[in-house]
């Protein structure tokens, strides 16, 4: 790289501020899937089929182990990227290419499927409680047939800062008062925000104007930007408008959630199960070369 590589222009447009909304909620219909987990769809069924780049959102959360302890015995995934973010419980991640790990409380495991991986995703405890999402981020065209890449990362390595009194904030992706998450290198520039308010806290987040944003709450209920469906309660999804901040408020109890945001690819998608491409061809191929054992 030479020198000149670095010199940004100087001329940077000073984009005014605008602030997001809740466009519409949405609710996460339960099914199940691996072999038989039970777990609630939120983005990925009937009433929010995709939210460019984000593909699917799972929440899995049960105390009862027959609704988890079947796991995700070996399956592949080619041409996105999966992310895993646990609140409660252990699971185990195996491939076929000898990378292993543990899932903790706590931890983020964003996996880049890229050309193909064969993995499991398998419970390592007998009872008690298994709680987090699942989140399935497109990859653009020129990078759907790259090398796959984990990021593993343990509980401690996700920052936490505090923008405003009674808010704790665990930055995953992206960068929030100064303090920048652990996943780099993302195609999409994703911001993960996993925040936590105490009663009556409020917090205005910062979101590139470029991106699509969603809030999920978890626990309690929030109020999320100032239109006409602001009020979420747990389990409800606010499809975010365009702007470039949003506030987050609780009320009389503590709420949290997840606010994420991604760069919209603008790409036809061909789905099919644990692939996603560009086109049916490059499905056919994607099976084709599954079955061929080339994954
Ligand atoms: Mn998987």
């Amino acid at each position: 790289m030479t020198a000149t590589a670095t010199v940004r222009t100087s001329i940077e447009a000073a984009a005014p501020e605008s602030l997001r909304h809740v466009q519409r909620i949405v609710r996460g219909r339960p099914t199940s899937d691996g072999a038989g987990v039970k777990l609630t769809r939120v983005i990925g069924q009937p009433g929010l089929d995709t939210l460019d780049p984000f593909l699917m959102l799972d929440e899995f959360r049960s105390d009862s182990a027959s609704d988890y302890i079947a796991g995700f015995p070996e399956h592949p995934h080619r041409g996105f990227e999966t992310v895993t973010y646990m609140l409660a419980g252990r699971m185990r991640h195996g491939d076929n290419q000898g990378n292993s790990g543990l899932l903790t409380p706590g931890s983020v495991q964003w996996m880049t499927a890229g050309r193909g991986i064969l993995h499991s995703e398998m419970p390592e405890q007998e009872n008690g409680l298994m709680w987090g999402f699942q989140l399935w981020v497109n990859l653009p065209a020129r990078d759907k047939m790259t090398a796959p890449r984990y990021q593993d990362i343990a509980p401690e390595a996700i920052p936490e800062t505090s923008p405003s009194a009674g808010v704790t904030v665990r930055v995953i992706a992206g960068t929030l008062n100064g303090v920048s998450g652990p996943v780099s290198g993302i195609a999409t520039e994703p911001v993960y925000l996993d925040v936590r308010l105490e009663a009556g806290a409020k917090v205005e987040l910062p979101l590139p104007a470029t991106h699509h944003g969603f809030a999920y709450v978890y626990e309690g209920q929030a109020r999320v930007g100032d239109g006409a469906s602001a009020q979420l309660v747990r389990g409800d999804l606010g499809v975010l408008t365009a702007g470039t901040i949003v506030s987050v408020s609780a009320g009389d109890t503590p709420a949290r959630l997840i606010v994420v945001a991604g760069k919209p690819l603008n790409e036809p998608v061909a789905k099919y199960g644990p692939f996603v491409m560009n086109t049916q061809q490059q499905i056919v191929q994607a099976v084709e070369d599954f079955r061929a054992g080339r994954f």
